[in-house]
């Protein structure tokens, strides 16, 4: 083994290294940011030790590549608001897929026929793989950027099609592994794995979107297993398996923490007017209360839970909502945070929007935590959340949430809810808990009541 030969795989051995501690930091808030430095320095390393690979003839290629990608990589990491943080991953998945498919296609022109069949298998399911993500991943980008309607596109015969054209790309895939020369099967393979991708994508809602990407993100990621397989790269194989293996752990996750099937997901067409059924959620009069209510109430509250959904996102409330648990705090109030699973758009979605307002981790209770502690809390305040806090989940064993996991705000002595309308959540269903007589209702961006609040509680 040559000296350079020997650097390389050294500098992969390193970075696999890394980025298993990287993923085992990601596991806890308080080690995520040391964990993404790890992986972004195995990256590092594991590029630096392919730029030293003997076969590399001319830099010059590498070098715009490299120049391009980062420069769109430091755009999107600036410019991208959190909010879009969904859309801008799936642009990523598909740029990764892409490239993987890429790859792919360029050793079968090279090598063609004279390919094995363990490299041709390798190389399928590689250009099977990366077709599929770059093209789900881009409907998936359009749905989330509102570029295509949201709700599922659904028509008669959907799920039949689609696995007739998923069994015939994986016929013909078996027929290129036996048969290697014939480049039409390998061509008719990468168009039906590119249009299964879409019609795969079509009939999901963009709220189901975040399941789906992390399914893609799995996807690519055993692309690029494929692909280390193909070229003989060790550092591709381990950092592709360990990406589709957390991809896929992570979409079993939030399905779970909906109480929903994978299968529901990809193929239950959620969100679409037949699939949420019969609305079973009670209709009555809202209470709604002033601000100077809300501000005397909270400023005299022992202990007061806020509990965050997509709305704070949407409005960019976390600091408003640090401002005003400041000026409780400074009166002597406990506060705490309950986070559910899948409040908001993406996993994580609420830890990251607080951690980014300085809200300290130990405040942030997850849901098994923070419900024993609600009959003991004066207020709860809802911000922007709906489907997160529906007892409907919980009472209604026919409601298409029954079974999810809910924050159970409605035992808590008094609940104020901040919302602009009688806008419903995600699932389209109506929330009782609005309706109860616990529940107070203070109309308005929550970014803006939020604010009022923190000045009215300041002059209390
Ligand atoms: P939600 O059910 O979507 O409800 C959001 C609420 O925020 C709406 O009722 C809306 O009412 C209010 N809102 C919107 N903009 C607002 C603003 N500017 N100011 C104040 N209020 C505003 O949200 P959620 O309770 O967080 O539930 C998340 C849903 O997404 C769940 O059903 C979950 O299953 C789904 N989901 C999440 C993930 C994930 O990874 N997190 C993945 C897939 C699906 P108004 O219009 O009346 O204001």
């Amino acid at each position: 083994m040559s000296a350079q030969t020997l650097l390389t795989e050294l500098s992969y051995f390193i970075a696999s290294i890394l980025f298993i501690l990287g993923l085992r930091g990601l596991s806890h808030p308080d080690t995520a940011r040391r964990g993404m430095f790890m992986a972004e320095f195995g990256m590092l390393l594991a590029v630096i030790g392919t730029l030293l690979h003997r076969d590399i003839v001319s830099y010059e290629w590498i070098i715009v590549g490299l120049l391009a990608g980062s420069t769109i990589g430091v755009a999107m990491g600036l410019w991208v608001p959190m909010t879009a943080m969904p859309q801008r991953t799936a642009l990523s998945h598909a740029f990764g897929g892409l490239a993987a498919a890429l790859v792919g296609v360029s050793e079968f022109l090279r090598h063609g026929e004279h390919l094995g069949t363990f490299k041709v298998t390798a190389l399928g399911f590689e250009v099977l793989l990366g077709g599929i993500t770059f093209t789900g991943s881009l409907v998936a980008f359009a749905k989330l950027q509102e570029l295509l309607k949201g709700q599922p596109i659904t028509y008669k015969g959907q799920n039949v099609l689609n696995f007739l054209l998923f069994a015939s790309a994986v016929v013909i895939f078996i027929a290129l592994v036996l048969n290697p020369g014939h480049t039409v099967f390998f061509y008719a393979m990468c168009a039906l794995a590119l249009l299964f991708g879409v019609l795969l994508v079509l009939p999901i809602g963009a709220a189901d979107m975040p399941v789906v990407i992390a399914l893609l993100n799995s996807y690519a990621g055993l692309a690029s297993a494929a692909t280390g397989f193909a070229l003989g790269n060790n550092v591709l194989i381990i950092a592709g398996t360990l990406d589709g293996g957390s991809g896929f752990i992570l979409s079993i996750l939030m399905c779970k923490a909906m109480n929903r099937s994978i299968t529901n997901v990809l193929f239950g067409a959620f969100g679409s007017a037949s699939a949420a059924g019969p609305e079973t959620g009670e209709e009555g009069v809202m209470r709604e209360v002033s601000l100077e209510d809300v501000a005397t109430q909270l400023a005299y509250a022992r202990k007061v839970v806020f509990v965050p959904g997509y709305g704070m996102a949407t409005a960019q409330a976390q600091n408003a909502v640090r401002e005003l648990a400041t000026h409780l705090e400074s009166r002597g109030v406990e506060v705490k945070y309950g986070i559910h699973p899948v409040a908001g758009r993406m996993p994580g979605h609420m830890n990251v929007l607080l951690a980014e307002a300085n809200v300290p981790y130990s405040q942030l209770y997850e849901l098994e935590q923070i419900n024993p502690e609600m009959p003991t809390t004066d207020v709860a305040v809802v911000i922007g959340a709906n489907d997160v806090v529906n007892p409907e989940a919980r009472d209604n064993p026919k409601s298409a949430i029954a079974g999810m996991p809910i924050i159970e705000v409605d035992r808590a002595k008094s609940v104020i809810v901040l919302k602009r309308g009688r806008g419903k959540g995600f699932s389209g269903l109506e929330n009782p808990l609005f309706f109860k007589p616990v529940t107070g209702l203070l109309f308005g961006d929550a970014k803006t009541s939020l604010a009022r609040l923190a000045a009215a509680v300041s002059e209390l």
